[in-house]
């Protein structure tokens, strides 16, 4: 490395009046570690800027890079500070080892140029100096970049494929979760600390019993259990860390498919349009399971079978989202009991529940996949309080005769749930033990004269005691405030829950939520419909148990139009008016045989009349104005008169005299005169004939 010579050098007085910057850079933290070397080399620079003749002191090392990737200028503040002191035309010549190492992305390595030509910035390599300004530079440098990105691409392609083909064989070595060991000659076993392990399956098992991540978060803190995690960097790699419970770290665990034997490859993608800049790991898009590059079953040991890894995945997407189609979502706290449970009889898709009136207090269930797929109406709506007491009512009769055994089941899983509490206790006291005797151990094998050495084991191993001590004190009170200790009387007293479900169910500490809990362990779905027959709502329940029933129940309704039993109540009513009842009357019949109103209730004298209106059918009268003809056709005496075109005496005479036939229901009581076309225009050719 000579100093360029005279002629051809483009370095000015103007130049060397401005600063130098001397670029070094290493991709990752390893590369600086590993190729030390290449540092050294770059700070070398220094050096060949010194003997260009440029002031020591103007001379500015912008190393703040180092372990960067040099793909793109985003997060590299060393960079980015190189190109605004540029354009503040404060620098005067840009050195790095080789240029290209300025930038990898050919759009960055373009800018800086573009900046070096505006400000007359000058970019040299360990080689020569080069001036964007002058054509054939330029062209150099261009050309530079270019080849750098390509060199760039060819090698992560190179990696991309031997890394693919090491997986395809399942031996590219996979981070591994908490869980798993993997022994000096690469077997993969289990956590050989059986902490690790019954934490770990607490967490499998729990999810199943309480159905979401965050039951199990919430469980764990209730019950003081922390997660084991193997950090992969940080001031101690690799060792087992004790950690309170989140969820993501519950996730983590339960998403995890080498807990169910499984390696898996290619289980990301990157998605630049959803990179946030400033995050390098943002953007990072989850696949589903089918579209995983590598799968292959039985690699490791498994906590779970692949087939419970997948029930657990659907569980948790189930959970997701109640918004989303199809996905039932966990119970919650509303007051819909049947909230993620309801079908639509119609489309068969997932009803929603919507809250109306004071507070909400109103929940209504709509099928509204229509309305969200191609914007028509809803599909239909029903009142959520009148199917939750049917389908409960249901429930709870479906649930009699197997009471007891519900009972028992429930008590079998507090001792179990008891059993593994304490396994974990017992476990957690073993490890601080463990470490108690360890601290013992070294203290003991250090000479007593070392006393420095020897003071700081002791204050460890005394400090190990206290946690001892601790934890079997925190033992002690959980011991105490969850002692399950069952006496006859106490078991009496659960089987006489179990056998009374209804108590439990209504119970003022049992919430809605416990309801749908329990709702959930006898039923798989419920398909509702009422439009299939008029007035009534058509409700099938699939049973937990495969099997199927259906039931109907009677709507209430705003109107008559949709009454389920509308003609019969229409014929009863006329029938009951021929029969001479008055409202009162009619209303108290029809509530003895059964009819109700729309809204479900009694009939009341109003409301028979408000039908007659409805219908335009008079009111019976007993005295005063009688109708034309009767409901069932035949003709009043003043009707018959009136239309023969005689007085309603005459019509009494022919009556008695048996000219033509009339009856009646009892004394008293109006008559009734059948008369048929042919004897109307007969008795009316008759009166003719007289009076001519
Ligand atoms: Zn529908």
């Amino acid at each position: 490395m000579n100093r360029p010579e005279a002629a051809f050098s483009p370095l000015t007085a103007e130049h060397l009046a401005r600063w130098a910057e001397v670029y070094v850079r290493q991709s990752c933290i390893g590369q600086v570690r590993r190729h030390g070397e290449s540092t050294d080399l770059q700070y070398q620079l220094v050096e060949q800027v010194v003997a260009w003749g440029w002031p020591r002191d103007r001379i500015h090392v912008v190393d703040n890079d180092l372990g960067q990737s040099g793909t793109s200028a985003e997060g590299r503040k060393g960079f980015q500070y190189l190109l605004s002191q540029i354009a503040l035309g404060r620098v005067g010549l840009v050195v790095s080892l080789d240029a290209s190492r300025l930038a990898r992305k050919n759009s960055d390595w373009h800018r800086l140029l573009e900046v070096c030509a505006v400000f007359g910035t000058l970019i040299a390599d360990g080689e020569r100096l080069y001036d964007p300004r002058v054509y054939g530079d330029r062209m150099l440098l261009g050309l530079s970049g270019m080849m750098s990105e390509a060199e760039l691409h060819s090698l992560k392609l190179r990696l991309q494929n031997g890394a693919r083909n090491k997986a395809k064989r399942g031996e590219l070595r996979v981070a591994l979760p908490v869980g798993l060991t993997r022994l000096s000659h690469g077997d993969v076993v289990m956590n050989p600390d059986e902490e690790v392990q019954s934490r770990l399956n607490l967490v499998f098992r729990k999810l199943k019993e309480l159905g979401t991540g965050c039951a199990v978060v919430r469980y764990c803190r209730r019950e003081d259990l922390l997660l084991p995690a193997r950090p992969l960097r940080g001031p101690a790699p690799h060792d087992i860390v004790w950690q309170p419970a989140t969820i993501s770290r519950v996730l983590d665990i339960l998403k995890n498919p080498a807990y169910a034997g499984v390696y898996a490859f290619g289980q990301t993608v990157r998605d630049p349009t959803r990179r946030k800049g400033g995050h390098p790991h943002s953007g990072i898009v989850h696949l589903p399971i089918d579209k995983w590059d590598i799968l292959l079953h039985n690699v490791y040991p498994g906590y779970i079978t692949w087939e419970e890894f997948l029930a657990n995945q659907a569980r948790l997407a189930e959970n997701q989202s109640c918004f989303q189609k199809d996905k039932s979502g966990a119970p919650r706290e509303g007051q819909a009991l049947l909230q993620g449970v309801l079908r639509c009889g119609r489309c068969g898709r997932r009803m929603h529940v919507r809250y109306a009136g004071d507070d909400g207090r109103y929940p209504a269930y709509i099928c509204r996949s229509a309305e969200s797929e191609y914007g028509g109406s809803s599909c239909q709506e029903l009142r959520g309080r009148d199917l939750d007491a049917e389908v409960e009512r249901l429930v709870l009769e479906a649930l009699a005769p197997d009471r007891v055994a519900i009972a028992l089941a429930a008590l079998e899983e507090l001792e179990q749930e008891y059993a593994s509490l304490r396994q974990q206790w017992q476990l957690r006291l073993e490890r601080v033990q463990y470490e108690a005797e360890r601290a013992k151990r070294q203290y003991s094998t250090v000479e007593p004269e070392n006393r420095l050495v020897a003071r700081t084991l002791e204050r460890q191993w005394e400090e190990k005691l206290r946690e001892v001590e601790k934890v079997e004190q925190e033992y002690g009170t959980w011991q105490r405030q969850h002692r399950l200790e069952m006496t006859d009387e106490d078991c009496r007293d659960i089987l006489a829950l179990g056998e009374d479900l209804p108590k439990v169910w209504y119970a003022p500490s049992t919430t809605l939520a416990d309801r749908k809990q329990i709702l959930r362990l006898v039923i798989q779905d419920v398909l509702v419909d009422r439009e299939r027959e008029k007035g009534k709502v058509w409700f099938q329940i699939n049973w937990q148990t495969g099997a199927s029933s259906e039931h109907w129940f009677v709507r209430r309704l705003h109107s008559y139009d949709e009454h389920a039993e509308l003609e019969a109540l229409e014929q009863r009513v006329r029938e009951l008016l021929a029969g001479q009842k008055k409202d009162g009357e009619i209303a108290e019949v029809l509530n003895a045989e059964g009819f109700r109103t729309a809204r479900y209730q009694p009939f009341k004298s109003v409301t028979v009349y408000a039908l007659r209106k409805r219908w335009g059918l008079p009111a019976a009268r007993v005295n005063g104005f009688y109708p034309m003809r009767w409901e069932d056709g035949s003709y009043s005496v003043p009707g018959a008169a009136s239309v023969i075109g005689v007085s309603p005496g005459t019509i009494y005479n022919w009556i008695n005299s048996g000219r033509i036939q009339g009856h009646r229901a009892s004394k008293g009581l109006p008559w009734k005169v059948v008369l048929t076309e042919g004897q109307i225009a007969a008795q009316q050719a008759d009166r003719a004939q007289k009076r001519s």
